[in-house]
């Protein structure tokens, strides 16, 4: 639909906040977020670990020894999340994951545009879903977050990585449960490596949804590690503890 279409049925069925419920202005900057509720969003800025994304705690702790990455090495270098997962940035995760909530891309592409800079000109591998769970869901929400960020910060998606082993829901399980859980359930696929072309010293961000332990996405960096990848990133929508 062209702007004008929109236009009209912005007139006649205003768009509403998707968190406060608030009419929405048709030239507002998000399209179903109001500034109000958007400001509420807990954004991750650089007060945060640089390897992991856990933000340090108002007084500083963690700084020097964050409680996620002692004792832990990661194959990715650098990890970052937009947002804290709790209030509204838990209620977009949830509606993009369980309730078909495609409508808040947009906007997550908005919310991204300060934050994600680096982002500009590189390559983002979503976190793939075992078959049988993209079909369930009918979508894999890592994919719909790789193309709005690629749109607004021109980067090229390439699905890097498959998900061979179909796991247990990783939000049941404690931290050393969901190392063993994913490690080794993701395999490279050969054949798009192989025709995209990338050079192996190019930058490769891994982009999921939700960022908890880094365990999802280090067992993905993994794999790009053991290909001859040199420089791997994490990124995600969301930071939850
Ligand atoms: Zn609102
Ligand atoms: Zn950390």
């Amino acid at each position: 639909m062209g702007a004008f279409g929109e236009r009209i049925l912005d007139c006649l069925w205003p768009r509403r906040c998707f968190q406060c419920g608030k009419p929405l202005a048709t030239n507002g900057y998000y399209l179903h977020l109001c500034d109000h509720c958007a400001g509420m969003l807990n954004f991750i800025g650089i007060n945060a670990c640089p390897r992991c994304g856990r933000p340090y705690s108002d007084d500083g702790r963690g700084r020097d020894d964050c409680p996620n990455c002692r004792s832990r090495s990661f194959s990715f270098r650098s990890g970052r999340a937009l947002f804290e997962c709790n209030g509204l940035g838990r209620a977009i995760i949830h509606e993009l994951k369980y309730r078909n909530g495609h409508f808040l891309l947009p906007d997550i592409g908005r919310l991204s545009r300060n934050f994600f800079g680096e982002l500009r000109g590189k390559i983002l591998v979503p976190v793939p879903l075992h078959w049988w769970r993209r079909w369930q869901r009918g979508y894999n929400q890592s994919e719909l977050i790789c193309q709005v960020l690629a749109r607004e910060h021109d980067c090229r998606v390439i699905h890097l990585l498959r998900r061979h082993k179909f796991n247990r829901r990783q939000t049941d399980l404690c931290r050393q449960d969901r190392y063993t859980n994913v490690a080794k359930s993701f395999s490279l696929c050969r054949r798009v490596l192989e025709k995209s072309n990338i050079n192996r010293s190019e930058e490769i961000y891994i982009v999921d949804d939700v960022l908890t332990t880094g365990s999802t996405i280090d067992a993905c960096a993994k794999v790009l590690e053991a290909a001859g990848f040199l420089s791997i990133h994490a990124r995600a929508v969301a930071r939850a503890f």
